[in-house]
């Protein structure tokens, strides 16, 4: 089944100049892990934004585990996406414990399943003694693990992830990469991982594809 496919996808930020994403097409089966390499600028964060929901394409269509999201005239929301997002530097509610962060999503689910649901996700990721906390009281490591339970709880079609260890120290790199890949493993998710790292592609994906090199002018 595929569970994301993007065809001929066009979107510019402004009406001047090469648009940023100049007709891209990606097919991703379930449960593949896919790495999104490029180079800075080459349009990855975007990709995934226009992937979310988060920007409307100019042209293309986007479907999401074989429903449009985006076709014609056709823009669903994010919400409605079946999507998940971990956003480069996290996104966790400040104010929000750890709990209560994960719960956040969880409003279309029946409420007797809510706090479950958090448990479940919180031992997937490691956390099952963190419910409590505050998002400022965990390192980087933890939080990353608590935005990754975020966007896995609702339980999405697709899991999409930006730059993932870009605020982690490098010394814990290898050993996070092996943690990612586990969970993301036993959680049954796709997975499009954007990263500017070869390493991370060939430690944790099950194959990668490349954004365009944009051209230079002169
Ligand atoms: P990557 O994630 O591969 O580094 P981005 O998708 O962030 O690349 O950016 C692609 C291009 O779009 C870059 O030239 C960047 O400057 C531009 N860009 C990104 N976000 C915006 C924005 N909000 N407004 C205008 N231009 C943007
Ligand atoms: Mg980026």
């Amino acid at each position: 089944m595929k569970i994301v496919d993007v065809q001929d996808l066009v979107f510019s930020f402004s009406s001047e100049g090469e648009p940023v994403i100049n007709g891209v097409s990606i097919t991703i089966m379930k449960d593949e892990i896919v790495g999104v390499l490029g180079p800075s600028g080459s349009g990855k964060s975007t990709m995934l934004r226009l992937i979310a929901g988060l920007e409307m394409p100019w042209q293309g269509s986007i479907y999401i585990a074989e429903k449009p999201v985006v076709a014609d005239k056709l823009f669903v929301q994010p919400e409605n996406r079946g999507v998940g997002m971990v956003f480069q530097d996290y996104a966790l509610f400040p104010h929000m414990t750890v709990g209560e962060n994960i719960l956040f999503g969880l409003s279309r689910l029946p409420r007797k399943e809510r706090k479950p649901r958090v448990a479940e996700m919180l031992e997937l990721v490691k956390m099952g003694e963190f419910a409590e906390r505050y998002p400022h009281e965990l390192s980087g490591g933890q939080q990353q693990r608590i935005a990754l339970a975020r966007a896995l709880a609702p339980k999405p079609n697709v899991l999409l992830m930006d730059e993932p260890f870009s605020n982690l120290d490098a010394d814990l790199k290898a050993e996070i990469r092996e943690d990612l890949r586990v969970i993301l493993k036993k959680a049954n998710i796709t997975c499009m991982i954007v990263t500017h790292d070869r390493a991370d592609v060939e430690a944790i994906c099950d194959r990668s594809i490349e954004m365009g090199q944009r051209e230079k002018i002169g």
